[in-house]
Protein backbone atom coordinates (compact mmCIF):
# COMPACT_ATOMS: atom_id res chain seq x y z
CA UNK A 1 0.00 0.00 0.00
CA UNK A 2 1.41 3.33 -1.14
CA UNK A 3 1.12 6.37 1.74
CA UNK A 4 0.32 10.15 0.25
CA UNK A 5 0.80 12.76 2.88
CA UNK A 6 0.94 15.39 0.32
CA UNK A 7 -1.56 16.12 -2.60
CA UNK A 8 1.40 16.50 -4.64
CA UNK A 9 2.67 12.69 -3.64
CA UNK A 10 -1.01 11.74 -4.38
CA UNK A 11 -1.34 13.05 -8.09
CA UNK A 12 1.98 11.62 -8.51
CA UNK A 13 0.72 7.78 -8.05
CA UNK A 14 -2.64 8.87 -9.71
CA UNK A 15 -1.87 10.76 -12.72
CA UNK A 16 -0.67 8.07 -14.93
CA UNK A 17 -4.06 5.95 -14.18
CA UNK A 18 -7.23 7.77 -15.79
CA UNK A 19 -9.96 8.23 -13.74
CA UNK A 20 -12.14 5.55 -14.27
CA UNK A 21 -10.48 2.88 -12.84
CA UNK A 22 -10.26 4.78 -9.37
CA UNK A 23 -12.54 3.86 -6.51
CA UNK A 24 -12.43 6.35 -3.48
CA UNK A 25 -13.52 5.93 0.91
CA UNK A 26 -13.12 8.77 2.34
CA UNK A 27 -12.83 8.69 6.35
CA UNK A 28 -11.73 10.23 9.17
CA UNK A 29 -9.88 6.92 10.83
CA UNK A 30 -10.01 5.28 13.93
CA UNK A 31 -11.63 2.13 11.11
CA UNK A 32 -13.86 -0.28 11.89
CA UNK A 33 -15.75 -3.18 10.02
CA UNK A 34 -17.99 -0.40 8.70
CA UNK A 35 -15.51 1.36 7.36
CA UNK A 36 -14.03 -1.57 5.93
CA UNK A 37 -17.68 -2.96 4.22
CA UNK A 38 -16.90 0.41 1.77
CA UNK A 39 -13.54 -0.47 1.04
CA UNK A 40 -14.29 -4.01 0.30
CA UNK A 41 -17.04 -3.24 -2.05
CA UNK A 42 -14.60 -0.73 -4.10
CA UNK A 43 -12.31 -3.36 -4.04
CA UNK A 44 -14.54 -5.72 -5.61
CA UNK A 45 -16.02 -2.86 -7.98
CA UNK A 46 -13.23 -0.62 -8.94
CA UNK A 47 -9.63 -1.46 -10.33
CA UNK A 48 -7.73 0.25 -7.98
CA UNK A 49 -9.13 1.59 -4.03
CA UNK A 50 -7.97 5.02 -2.37
CA UNK A 51 -8.81 5.34 1.14
CA UNK A 52 -8.17 8.86 2.85
CA UNK A 53 -7.97 9.59 6.47
CA UNK A 54 -8.46 12.93 7.44
CA UNK A 55 -10.39 14.16 10.86
CA UNK A 56 -11.40 17.32 9.28
CA UNK A 57 -11.70 20.18 11.34
CA UNK A 58 -14.38 21.99 9.51
CA UNK A 59 -17.03 19.79 10.30
CA UNK A 60 -16.19 20.11 13.90
CA UNK A 61 -18.33 22.87 15.97
CA UNK A 62 -16.75 24.90 18.55
CA UNK A 63 -17.87 22.58 21.45
CA UNK A 64 -17.97 19.14 19.73
CA UNK A 65 -14.75 16.73 19.86
CA UNK A 66 -12.04 17.35 17.82
CA UNK A 67 -9.64 17.34 19.87
CA UNK A 68 -10.67 13.94 21.50
CA UNK A 69 -11.78 12.35 18.30
CA UNK A 70 -10.13 8.66 18.24
CA UNK A 71 -6.92 8.31 16.03
CA UNK A 72 -4.45 5.41 15.73
CA UNK A 73 -2.46 5.79 12.15
CA UNK A 74 -0.89 2.10 12.46
CA UNK A 75 -3.75 0.33 13.21
CA UNK A 76 -5.49 2.26 10.24
CA UNK A 77 -2.47 1.54 8.10
CA UNK A 78 -2.65 -2.32 8.75
CA UNK A 79 -6.41 -2.53 8.64
CA UNK A 80 -6.26 -1.12 5.00
CA UNK A 81 -3.17 -2.82 4.06
CA UNK A 82 -4.96 -6.29 4.51
CA UNK A 83 -7.47 -5.11 2.90
CA UNK A 84 -5.42 -4.75 -0.48
CA UNK A 85 -5.92 -1.16 -0.45
CA UNK A 86 -3.51 0.64 -3.29
CA UNK A 87 -3.18 4.17 -1.69
CA UNK A 88 -3.54 5.59 1.77
CA UNK A 89 -3.53 9.65 1.72
CA UNK A 90 -3.19 11.33 4.90
CA UNK A 91 -2.98 14.79 4.92
CA UNK A 92 -2.32 17.29 7.26
CA UNK A 93 -4.71 20.31 8.19
CA UNK A 94 -2.29 22.48 6.69
CA UNK A 95 -2.52 20.71 3.33
CA UNK A 96 -5.97 20.82 3.18
CA UNK A 97 -6.60 24.40 4.55
CA UNK A 98 -3.49 26.08 3.99
CA UNK A 99 -3.41 29.63 5.27
CA UNK A 100 -5.76 31.74 3.65
CA UNK A 101 -8.13 29.20 2.94
CA UNK A 102 -11.70 30.54 2.26
CA UNK A 103 -13.79 28.45 -0.20
CA UNK A 104 -16.94 27.12 1.33
CA UNK A 105 -19.71 24.87 -0.24
CA UNK A 106 -23.10 24.77 0.49
CA UNK A 107 -25.98 22.96 0.13
CA UNK A 108 -28.81 24.82 1.27
CA UNK A 109 -32.24 23.07 1.92
CA UNK A 110 -30.83 19.44 3.02
CA UNK A 111 -28.04 20.81 5.17
CA UNK A 112 -30.11 22.61 7.90
CA UNK A 113 -32.50 19.69 8.64
CA UNK A 114 -32.18 16.81 11.13
CA UNK A 115 -28.21 16.79 12.51
CA UNK A 116 -27.86 20.08 10.38
CA UNK A 117 -30.19 21.66 12.97
CA UNK A 118 -27.87 20.77 15.79
CA UNK A 119 -24.59 20.83 14.19
CA UNK A 120 -24.45 24.48 12.76
CA UNK A 121 -21.63 24.58 9.39
CA UNK A 122 -21.54 20.40 9.98
CA UNK A 123 -22.37 19.64 6.22
CA UNK A 124 -20.67 22.77 4.72
CA UNK A 125 -17.77 21.57 6.25
CA UNK A 126 -18.29 18.00 5.29
CA UNK A 127 -19.16 18.98 1.56
CA UNK A 128 -16.47 21.40 1.25
CA UNK A 129 -13.32 18.74 2.18
CA UNK A 130 -15.35 15.83 0.06
CA UNK A 131 -15.42 18.34 -2.97
CA UNK A 132 -11.41 18.98 -2.00
CA UNK A 133 -10.86 15.25 -1.92
CA UNK A 134 -13.13 14.74 -5.32
CA UNK A 135 -10.70 16.91 -6.89
CA UNK A 136 -7.64 15.50 -5.82
CA UNK A 137 -8.50 12.16 -5.95
CA UNK A 138 -10.46 12.36 -9.28
CA UNK A 139 -12.91 9.02 -8.37
CA UNK A 140 -14.84 7.47 -10.80
CA UNK A 141 -16.66 5.91 -8.00
CA UNK A 142 -17.29 7.09 -4.15
CA UNK A 143 -18.53 4.83 -1.31
CA UNK A 144 -19.93 6.55 1.46
CA UNK A 145 -22.32 4.49 4.26
CA UNK A 146 -26.02 5.00 4.94
CA UNK A 147 -25.14 5.23 8.55
CA UNK A 148 -24.98 8.83 7.67
CA UNK A 149 -28.07 8.98 5.48
CA UNK A 150 -27.89 12.64 5.23
CA UNK A 151 -24.48 13.24 4.95
CA UNK A 152 -24.85 10.71 2.07
CA UNK A 153 -27.78 12.35 0.14
CA UNK A 154 -26.24 16.13 0.71
CA UNK A 155 -23.15 14.84 -1.03
CA UNK A 156 -25.26 13.23 -3.68
CA UNK A 157 -27.03 16.75 -4.17
CA UNK A 158 -24.05 17.89 -4.41
CA UNK A 159 -22.29 16.03 -7.08
CA UNK A 160 -25.55 16.15 -9.15
CA UNK A 161 -25.67 20.36 -9.05
CA UNK A 162 -22.15 20.63 -9.91
CA UNK A 163 -21.68 17.93 -12.44
CA UNK A 164 -19.16 16.20 -10.99
CA UNK A 165 -17.95 12.91 -12.60
CA UNK A 166 -18.40 10.76 -9.81
CA UNK A 167 -20.63 7.90 -9.36
CA UNK A 168 -22.04 8.09 -5.42
CA UNK A 169 -22.81 4.53 -3.86
CA UNK A 170 -24.01 4.00 -0.65
CA UNK A 171 -23.51 1.65 1.37
CA UNK A 172 -25.53 -0.10 4.15
CA UNK A 173 -25.01 0.14 7.97
CA UNK A 174 -22.62 -2.27 9.07
CA UNK A 175 -23.80 -3.05 13.10
CA UNK A 176 -22.57 -5.05 15.97
CA UNK A 177 -24.63 -8.13 16.84
CA UNK A 178 -26.83 -6.33 19.28
CA UNK A 179 -27.85 -3.57 16.97
CA UNK A 180 -25.48 -0.91 17.71
CA UNK A 181 -24.12 1.03 14.36
CA UNK A 182 -20.63 0.40 14.63
CA UNK A 183 -19.16 3.99 14.54
CA UNK A 184 -15.39 5.27 15.64
CA UNK A 185 -17.20 7.63 18.84
CA UNK A 186 -18.67 4.07 20.38
CA UNK A 187 -15.24 3.98 21.98
CA UNK A 188 -16.51 6.99 23.73
CA UNK A 189 -19.40 5.05 26.18
CA UNK A 190 -18.91 3.63 29.46
CA UNK A 191 -19.99 0.02 29.89
CA UNK A 192 -23.13 0.59 31.50
CA UNK A 193 -23.78 3.37 28.22
CA UNK A 194 -22.80 0.63 26.00
CA UNK A 195 -25.26 -1.46 26.96
CA UNK A 196 -27.98 0.21 26.66
CA UNK A 197 -26.91 2.19 23.47
CA UNK A 198 -28.84 -1.07 21.42
CA UNK A 199 -32.22 0.08 22.35
CA UNK A 200 -32.14 3.47 19.67
CA UNK A 201 -32.07 0.45 16.45
CA UNK A 202 -34.52 -1.58 18.26
CA UNK A 203 -36.75 1.25 18.46
CA UNK A 204 -36.41 2.02 14.87
CA UNK A 205 -37.18 -1.46 13.78
CA UNK A 206 -40.17 -2.01 15.76
CA UNK A 207 -41.53 1.20 13.85
CA UNK A 208 -40.25 0.51 10.68
CA UNK A 209 -42.04 -3.05 10.81
CA UNK A 210 -45.13 -1.15 11.73
CA UNK A 211 -44.88 1.07 8.62
CA UNK A 212 -44.12 -1.53 6.22
CA UNK A 213 -46.96 -3.42 7.69
CA UNK A 214 -49.33 -0.67 7.48
CA UNK A 215 -52.81 -0.71 5.78
CA UNK A 216 -54.32 2.37 4.90
CA UNK A 217 -55.22 4.76 6.72
CA UNK A 218 -51.47 5.11 7.34
CA UNK A 219 -50.72 5.94 10.95
CA UNK A 220 -49.49 9.72 11.43
CA UNK A 221 -46.26 10.16 11.58
CA UNK A 222 -46.42 11.75 15.22
CA UNK A 223 -47.58 8.34 16.83
CA UNK A 224 -44.86 6.03 15.26
CA UNK A 225 -42.28 9.26 16.19
CA UNK A 226 -43.75 9.20 19.82
CA UNK A 227 -43.32 5.65 20.53
CA UNK A 228 -39.58 5.69 19.35
CA UNK A 229 -38.92 8.02 21.25
CA UNK A 230 -40.79 7.04 24.64
CA UNK A 231 -39.14 3.20 23.93
CA UNK A 232 -35.49 5.11 23.40
CA UNK A 233 -36.09 7.33 26.97
CA UNK A 234 -37.43 4.39 29.01
CA UNK A 235 -34.24 2.57 28.37
CA UNK A 236 -32.06 4.48 29.66
CA UNK A 237 -30.87 8.60 30.40
CA UNK A 238 -30.76 9.74 26.70
CA UNK A 239 -31.14 13.12 25.41
CA UNK A 240 -32.83 12.87 22.40
CA UNK A 241 -31.65 15.97 19.71
CA UNK A 242 -34.34 14.60 17.63
CA UNK A 243 -36.43 11.57 15.85
CA UNK A 244 -38.02 12.39 12.71
CA UNK A 245 -39.82 10.87 10.05
CA UNK A 246 -38.62 12.47 6.42
CA UNK A 247 -39.12 12.44 2.75
CA UNK A 248 -35.47 10.73 1.75
CA UNK A 249 -34.98 13.29 -1.04
CA UNK A 250 -35.98 16.56 0.38
CA UNK A 251 -35.38 15.68 4.20
CA UNK A 252 -39.14 17.36 5.01
CA UNK A 253 -41.11 16.27 7.50
CA UNK A 254 -43.75 13.50 6.65
CA UNK A 255 -46.99 13.79 8.14
CA UNK A 256 -48.25 10.13 7.58
CA UNK A 257 -46.16 6.59 7.87
CA UNK A 258 -45.53 6.58 3.82
CA UNK A 259 -42.75 4.65 2.06
CA UNK A 260 -40.43 5.73 0.80
CA UNK A 261 -39.45 7.52 4.44
CA UNK A 262 -36.00 8.04 6.70
CA UNK A 263 -36.74 7.69 10.36
CA UNK A 264 -33.93 8.87 11.33
CA UNK A 265 -32.39 9.37 15.32
CA UNK A 266 -30.09 11.22 17.33
CA UNK A 267 -29.59 11.95 20.87
CA UNK A 268 -26.89 11.72 23.47
CA UNK A 269 -25.93 9.10 26.16
CA UNK A 270 -23.82 10.63 28.38
CA UNK A 271 -20.93 12.61 26.36
CA UNK A 272 -21.44 10.67 22.99
CA UNK A 273 -23.80 11.66 20.53
CA UNK A 274 -25.31 8.54 19.11
CA UNK A 275 -26.98 8.75 15.40
CA UNK A 276 -28.93 6.06 13.67
CA UNK A 277 -31.64 5.39 10.93
CA UNK A 278 -33.66 3.43 8.71
CA UNK A 279 -34.57 4.00 5.11
CA UNK A 280 -37.59 2.58 4.01
CA UNK A 281 -39.42 1.56 0.19
CA UNK A 282 -35.85 3.01 -1.76
CA UNK A 283 -33.26 1.17 -3.66
CA UNK A 284 -30.43 1.15 -1.04
CA UNK A 285 -27.91 0.48 -3.93
CA UNK A 286 -26.41 2.83 -6.18
CA UNK A 287 -27.59 6.66 -5.17
CA UNK A 288 -26.74 8.37 -8.31
P1 LIG B 1 -16.30 8.53 9.29
O1 LIG B 1 -14.91 8.00 9.47
O2 LIG B 1 -17.16 8.38 10.50
O3 LIG B 1 -16.33 9.92 8.68
O4 LIG B 1 -16.98 7.59 8.19
C1 LIG B 1 -16.40 7.40 6.94
C2 LIG B 1 -17.38 6.66 6.06
O5 LIG B 1 -17.72 5.42 6.65
C3 LIG B 1 -18.71 7.43 5.89
O6 LIG B 1 -19.17 7.27 4.56
C4 LIG B 1 -19.61 6.73 6.87
O7 LIG B 1 -20.98 6.82 6.53
C5 LIG B 1 -19.12 5.30 6.75
N1 LIG B 1 -19.51 4.54 7.94
C6 LIG B 1 -19.29 4.87 9.23
N2 LIG B 1 -19.86 3.95 10.05
C7 LIG B 1 -20.46 3.04 9.24
C8 LIG B 1 -21.24 1.87 9.48
N3 LIG B 1 -21.51 1.43 10.72
N4 LIG B 1 -21.70 1.18 8.42
C9 LIG B 1 -21.44 1.60 7.16
N5 LIG B 1 -20.72 2.70 6.87
C10 LIG B 1 -20.24 3.41 7.90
Amino acid sequence: MKIARTVKELRKFLEPLGRERVGFVPTMGYLHEGHLSLVKRSRAECDLTVVSIFVNPAQFGPNEDLDRYPRDEERDRSLLEKEGVDLLFLPSVDEMYPPGFAARVEVPGLSERLCGAFRPGHFSGVCTVVLKLFEMVRPARAYFGLKDAQQFLILRRMVRDLNLPVAMIGCPTIREGDGLARSSRNVYLSEEERSIAPVIYRALTRAADRIESAASPLPSAGEILAEVRSTIESAGPFKIDYVQLVDPETLCDLKEARLPCLLAVAAWLGRTRLIDNILLGLDKGEGS
